[in-house]
């Protein structure tokens, strides 16, 4: 049996783990639960899988999900803010976290969970980008488990069980909405057209980095950390159909992927049970009746953001803590409607253009260049330059 602390649970991911937790009653039993500001759904969550604790992100709605918890908050503790959510990562009886916050929010956790060496199950991959120097050191340091639960990280993952270590690593991509869409248009998407994915159903933040392709950006980076692997030997293809979830290529001229139908719940339910591989009852792939499936070189003129991604990662961590904010900033506004499509490459490359130390050693450092970079992105988004 596995204590799982689940942090973001009311996203995407989060609740597609608990889909999985409810799956494996015997092998996953949900110890805390942390949300960001849906206390109906937390709450109604916290109901049904019964956890210790329970914290939500957005301390106005304390009372509310207090309300909401009736009766069962006298066996729960009810928590709020920052160190409510922290108080889940570092819960006494949690075996395993599993990270499924969006952006740069879900690192404090992450480290806290990692210093009382937790496992860790990574979906937030802004921790990396962010904060990859400082994760990695402490994971190995505290023998913790790093297990990632990016569908394109988790197939790396599942290739490199066993192997010595590869010569190239292949992200596949599946090019977002506007893959195919006329260059001239596409500065004016608008956020709904954005936010229809062919391939996945996901939170509104990565589904908007899947259109831009910085996601993918946000990857490679990701790729970096978990495998150790240099920005050279890191490629990305363009694969529409989502099926081969990426690959690894070796000196020996072998080629190892991993397939599955597009369904987060199977890296999910691999980083959780990892070694093992239960029955789930998920809809098998069958590769008779799947499109052709194809492969092409992104195209960087037209989605310029994997390639400040690439080379915010060759500068260092200073770049990829200024890269991963100004484009959580810019993304944000462009959700709001303050700015057009267009305008979140070009605030991320002006914001890039900036000088930004090789190395964000600390957090302070991080929380610091962070918030530098996102001034930078505001001030672009309202005059349009730096
Ligand atoms: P969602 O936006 O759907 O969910 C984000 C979760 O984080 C919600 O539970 C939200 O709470 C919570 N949250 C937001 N801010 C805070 C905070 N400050 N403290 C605590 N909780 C907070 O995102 P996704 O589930 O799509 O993505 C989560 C992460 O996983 C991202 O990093 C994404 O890149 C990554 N990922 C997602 C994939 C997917 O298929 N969705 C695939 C691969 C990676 P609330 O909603 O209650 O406000
Ligand atoms: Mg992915």
């Amino acid at each position: 049996m596995k204590h799982v602390s689940l942090l973001g649970s009311t996203g995407s991911i989060g609740r597609q783990t608990l889909d999985i937790c409810a799956r494996f009653p015997a092998e996953l039993q949900v110890a805390a639960l942390a949300g960001g500001s849906n206390v109906e759904l937390l709450a109604a969550q916290a109901l049904e899988f019964r956890p210790r604790l329970v914290a939500v992100a957005d301390e106005s709605k304390y009372a509310q999900l207090k309300e909401l918890l009736g009766a069962a908050a006298a066996d729960m503790e009810v928590l709020a803010g920052e160190a409510g959510v922290i108080a889940c990562a570092e819960a006494a009886e949690a075996d395993i976290v599993l990270g499924a916050i969006s952006g740069v929010a879900g690192l404090k956790p992450v480290l806290a969970a990692l210093q009382q060496g937790k496992d860790i199950a990574l979906a937030n991959k802004e921790v990396l980008v962010a904060g990859g120097q400082l994760v990695m050191p402490l994971a190995k340091e505290k023998n913790a488990a790093l297990l990632p639960v990016d569908s394109e990280h988790s197939a790396i993952f599942q290739c490199l069980q066993g192997e010595v270590k590869p010569q190239k690593l292949w992200l596949t991509c599946s090019g977002g909405p506007f893959w195919e869409y006329p260059a001239e248009q596409l500065p004016h998407v608008t956020p709904e057209m954005a936010l229809r994915h062919p391939n996945w159903s996901m939170g509104a933040k990565i589904t908007i980095d899947s259109a831009t392709l910085v996601n993918k950006g946000l990857e490679v980076i990701e790729a970096h950390w978990l495998f150790d692997m240099d920005y050279d030997d890191i490629e990305v293809l363009v694969h529409r159909q989502s099926i081969v979830h990426s690959l690894v290529s070796f000196a020996d001229a072998s080629v190892k992927a991993q397939l599955g139908l597009p369904d987060m719940r199977t890296p999910i339910q691999y980083a959780l049970l990892y070694p093992n591989r239960p029955e789930n009852a998920l809809p098998k792939l069958d590769l008779t009746t799947t499109p052709p499936l194809t492969f092409v070189k992104p195209d960087t003129d037209r989605f310029p953001g994997l390639r400040l991604a690439y080379e915010a990662g060759r500068r260092g961590s200073g770049a990829t803590v200024a890269f991963n904010a100004a484009n959580e900033a810019l993304v944000h506004a462009f959700l709001r409607k303050e700015i057009s499509f267009g305008t979140i490459t070009d605030g991320l490359s002006a914001v890039m253009s900036r000088d930004w130390p090789a190395l964000a050693a600390d957090l302070d450092t991080v929380v610091a260049l962070d918030a530098e970079a996102r001034e930078l992105a505001a001030r672009f988004t309202k005059g349009g330059k730096l």
